[in-house]
């Protein structure tokens, strides 16, 4: 009989480490190993390590660390997670994200019931083997053939020490078993015009110290890597030079996995890990390859204005912290044959200069994506009216779904000082209260992971622009809010004309508002976040409503 809660006896591990500097496509990379592997027949799982002491991604600023990314369990976790589910089309779960705060905080907690029955506690190995047991269980609970590991940060610096400790203990323990990616970058300084190995025969180095050797090296840069350098890596870096990869930038993430299977990657992996995968699937890889060529086809487009404030950093625009919202209206647009060309527009802006309002003409559609605080919020609200009153589709998510609400009740209840009590908890008309489960979190400053968090169903009603989109009566969806539309006000909204379209199944919680088609194209909100769950061959029904309407719009 299978033991229950056991690995595959012959699970393999992928590492995929990052060398010289970070930020050039380690979790892109990760993805696509998992991708083509997933296409040899390959059951694949992924897990995200970060190695920061938070003890997940819910309390950073997002222009700190790129957007949150919920998990249907609720975790909030790092937006590679949300490219794993995305390229693998699966689900994952709390298991398959760490950071060194969760680590130590279950080390800590089982030393305080005991467990280590009186021994003494310590970094090494206690906590290495806190890291094995959960990349084992996250292997075990998806009953994986692979686990793709990415270890956030670079190699030589202090905090993912451990993790590479805890990998390079795994590999001791079972050498054929576990195998290591390493993704570097090889510049090419403009003065100098040569790509320079260099800092990646370092890294190497550097990874070497901790006593791992990578099988393959992802070779980042500009350009093609050429063979002369290929040699120099193989030599220097100790590795047979066909498990040097070269990996150029690219226009589109998609074109990744496609690149890699040019140079045979999944062939080369199957052999290192020695596992017996499958021919590639045609169907499925012909399937992303048409998607996949949608980023290249620039003739068609629907242009999106995204108004929001988690995107300037000094004089650097940072769209990451957006980053599921933006690849949903990819799939949504490549669906209907069309390119988005998304512009960032600042809230604050139409505060200070009202004028610019008119410009949001030119746009065939609007969105106001999630947000906290009141940075912003009155812009929104104008940008809200003023895409309601134009007729512009308008798409709200989340913290964009309360404020379209908090101006339909301005505007057409006539409470001047509506409000959410994020914003203003002294305003007589709060039409976006704190959930009562949440009251007890804000008074002991309770903050991390104590949001209404994950999946949650919402019902549908008959007649509506969402349920005609999603062809159902039930759906479920991912949230991340301590806010709700105060159900005070909903009769007088929908007096007015306003339609609760989705509520939670005791009808209670306000999941879905909108205008009726004959009203408005499309001016919709919802209190989830519909952009968690969309996938590139299954792009989500409302952004793929909203882009028709945007398209529609257009002619
Ligand atoms: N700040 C709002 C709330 O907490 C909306 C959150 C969001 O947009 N994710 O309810």
């Amino acid at each position: 009989m299978e033991k229950k809660n056991q690995a595959k006896d012959n699970c393999k591990y992928v590492f995929v480490v990052g060398g010289v500097i970070s930020g050039v496509g380690k979790g892109i990379t990760a993805s696509s190993i998992g991708l083509i592997l997933k296409n040899r027949g390959l059951s694949v799982t992924a897990i995200k390590i970060d190695p920061y002491v938070n003890v997940d991604a819910g309390t950073m600023n997002p222009t700190e660390h790129g957007e949150v990314f919920v998990l249907g369990d609720g975790d909030e976790t790092d937006q590679d997670m949300g490219n794993y589910e995305r390229f693998l089309n699966i689900n994952l779960t709390r298991i398959n994200y760490m950071t060194t705060g969760r680590v130590y905080q279950s080390v800590i907690e089982r030393e305080r019931n005991l467990e280590y029955k009186g021994k003494c506690v310590q970094v090494v190995p206690h906590i290495p083997l806190e890291i094995i047991g959960r990349i084992k269980k996250a292997g075990t609970n998806s009953k994986a053939d692979v686990v793709v590991v990415e270890i956030g940060g670079t190699v030589g610096e202090y905090e993912n020490i451990l993790f590479l400790e805890a990998a390079r203990m795994m590999k001791i323990e079972n050498p054929k078993d576990v195998i290591f990616v390493m993704v570097s970058y090889l510049p090419t300084p403009s003065k100098v015009g040569e790509m320079k190995t260099k800092p990646t025969q370092h890294a190497v180095r550097a990874l070497n110290t901790s006593g791992i050797q990578p099988d393959i090296l992802i070779a980042r840069g500009e350009t093609v890597l050429d063979s002369k350098r290929k040699e120099k890596i193989s030599l220097f870096c100790n590795m047979q030079s066909d498990r040097v990869i070269s990996a150029p930038d690219v226009e589109s993430i998609y074109d990744i996995p496609i690149n890699f299977e040019k140079e045979h990657l999944s062939d080369k992996l199957c052999e290192i890990m020695g596992v017996a995968c499958k021919a590639p699937d045609k169907k499925s890889w012909s399937a992303w390859s048409s998607f996949a060529n949608h980023a290249h086809n620039g003739k068609n487009t629907v242009k999106i204005a995204m108004i929001g404030k988690y995107f300037e950093t000094g004089d650097f625009i940072l769209s990451d912290s957006y980053l599921s919202v933006i690849e949903a209206l990819k799939y949504s647009s490549y669906a209907e044959n069309k390119k988005p060309i998304i512009s960032w527009l600042n809230s604050v802006d139409f505060e200070t200069h009202p004028n610019k309002l008119k410009e949001l003409k030119k746009y065939d559609g609007i969105i106001v994506p999630g947000g906290f605080g009141s940075r912003g919020v009155e812009g929104n609200l104008r940008a809200i009216k003023f895409a309601r009153e134009s007729k512009i589709p308008y798409f709200g998510l989340c913290y964009g779904m309360q404020m379209m609400v908090i101006k339909y009740a301005r505007n057409k209840l006539n409470l001047k000082d509506a409000t959410t009590k994020e914003v203003n908890p002294s305003s007589k008309n709060i039409v976006i209260d704190v959930m009562e489960t949440q009251k007890e979190h804000l008074k002991n400053n309770s903050y991390g992971g104590s949001m209404r968090l994950g999946a949650y169903k919402a019902v549908l009603r008959d007649g509506t622009i969402a349920r005609g989109a999603y062809g159902k009566k039930e759906v479920i969806e991912r949230h991340r809010h301590r806010y709700e539309v105060n159900p005070a006000f909903v009769g007088d909204l929908e007096a007015k004309g306003l339609v609760f379209s989705g509520r939670s199944p005791d009808g209670k919680l306000m999941e879905i508002a909108e205008l009726p088609k004959k009203i408005h194209p499309f001016f919709l909100g919802t209190q989830f976040h519909p952009e968690f769950l969309a996938r590139p061959l299954s792009p989500h029904p409302l952004f793929t409503a909203f882009i028709k309407a945007c398209i529609s719009k257009k002619k």
